[in-house]
């Protein structure tokens, strides 16, 4: 046994960019009232749970998950009318999609290009796996810059490219032309994140069959399934082919498969309480854009992002009055002074609201 400490060791073994990385920080969120993670704060009806529980009871959990489970693969192709020719690959969340695209695409000097401020994912995965990142700043509004982005992809002939539509942090949604001249334009693959579909009003699933380079993204994780972990990705059976060999095979648990689909033949309650989520959305975003000293964004997801002028004071205020939403401050230069907020069931809604305005009397006085 080599007679130095395990630090030692560390520093020299494991690769100098995951020592400088910095844990992606999840809070502890007991107690509070959570508006942090953009979950879907509604609980299923008692009849769901019940055929749930039903299917807990008799899942063969001692033995490992279908491989290719045909069912849910088939129901999740029918939600979204995919068309001829047309696959879908699941994932364990979309973040390990993210990961394995990049390894796939990730030749030596290969290059993953998104925009900024964008899902820090894009970013973290490239690090891990060792690809090159360039990120391109979107307009001081947040929509995509367009000359900036067709000349970063020229400059850089990117392998990978993610967009996510909506965007997060930020909410909105890019402009379908530029999303498509972009694709036009780039001469690798690119992937639209759809992370955020079920509270948006447009999609690039109709698109797929007019463009060899384009995948298309999503998680169940925004529409209530975030503890579930299940994402997909839907595109052409010849790169899916090719990114199945990638995938672990038992990436997606026996349960999740199981309860996945059955709350996939209840898609209604589902967009339902997407749909309250939305008109939700529209209360708080009035609400925050009447309070005096608040920028609020607009947005397709179900999030909200605002500007404030203290924003560190003010999400610290909003912790001690019990409710924790995400300081976006300190991070992109674009995002100071940013924070961003779920939306919550009504009642979740008033109480940030009101804890809002008490924290900003107490930061001007
Ligand atoms: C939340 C999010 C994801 C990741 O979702 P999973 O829970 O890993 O499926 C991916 N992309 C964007 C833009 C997101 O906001």
């Amino acid at each position: 046994m080599p007679s130095v400490s395990a630090s030692s060791l560390v520093k020299n073994l494991i690769r100098s960019e995951i020592l400088a990385l910095s844990a992606y920080h999840v809070p502890d969120s007991g107690g509070y009232i959570k508006l942090d993670a953009m979950e879907n704060p509604y609980l299923l009806p008692q009849s769901l749970r019940e055929e749930i529980a039903a299917i807990v009871a008799d899942a063969a959990i001692n033995r490992y998950p279908d491989p290719n489970p045909a069912a849910l693969k088939g129901k999740i192709r029918e939600l979204l009318a995919l068309p001829e020719g047309m696959e879908v690959l699941l994932g364990n969340g979309s973040d390990e999609l993210i990961q394995l695209l990049a390894m796939a695409l990730n030749k030596p000097g290969a290059t993953l290009l998104s925009v900024e401020p964008s899902f820090v994912m894009y970013r973290m995965i490239a690090t891990f796996t060792g690809m090159r990142y360039v990120g391109v700043p979107l307009a001081a509004d947040f929509s995509l810059d367009l000359p900036a982005m067709l000349a970063a992809i020229e400059r850089e002939q990117p392998e990978l490219v993610f967009l996510a539509y909506p965007n997060n942090p930020t909410g909105n949604l890019f402009c379908a032309d530029a999303v498509r001249q972009i694709i036009a334009a780039s001469p690798g693959l690119v992937v639209v994140d759809e992370a955020y579909y079920a509270f948006a009003r447009d999609s690039f699933i109709p698109q797929l069959t007019k463009f060899p380079n384009l995948l298309v993204m999503r998680t169940y994780s925004k529409l209530g399934m975030a503890g579930l972990r299940l994402g997909f990705l839907a595109g052409s059976a010849v790169w899916l082919e090719q990114l199945e060999k990638l995938r672990l095979p038992y990436n997606v648990g026996v349960l999740p498969q199981q309860v996945a689909e059955k709350l996939l033949e209840n898609h209604k309650v589902l967009l339902q309480q997407a749909g309250q989520i939305k008109l939700d959305r529209a209360v708080l975003y009035r609400q925050l854009s009447e309070i005096k000293g608040v920028t609020v964004y607009p947005s397709e997801a179900n999030f909200l992002l605002f500007r404030v002028a203290e924003a560190t004071a003010v999400f610290e205020g909003l912790k001690q009055r019990g409710v924790l939403i995400k300081n976006l401050n300190g991070g992109h230069p674009m995002l100071t002074d940013c924070l961003r907020v779920t939306v919550g069931t009504p009642e979740e809604n008033e109480q940030f609201i009101v804890a809002l305005q008490a924290c900003l009397q107490s930061t001007v006085e």
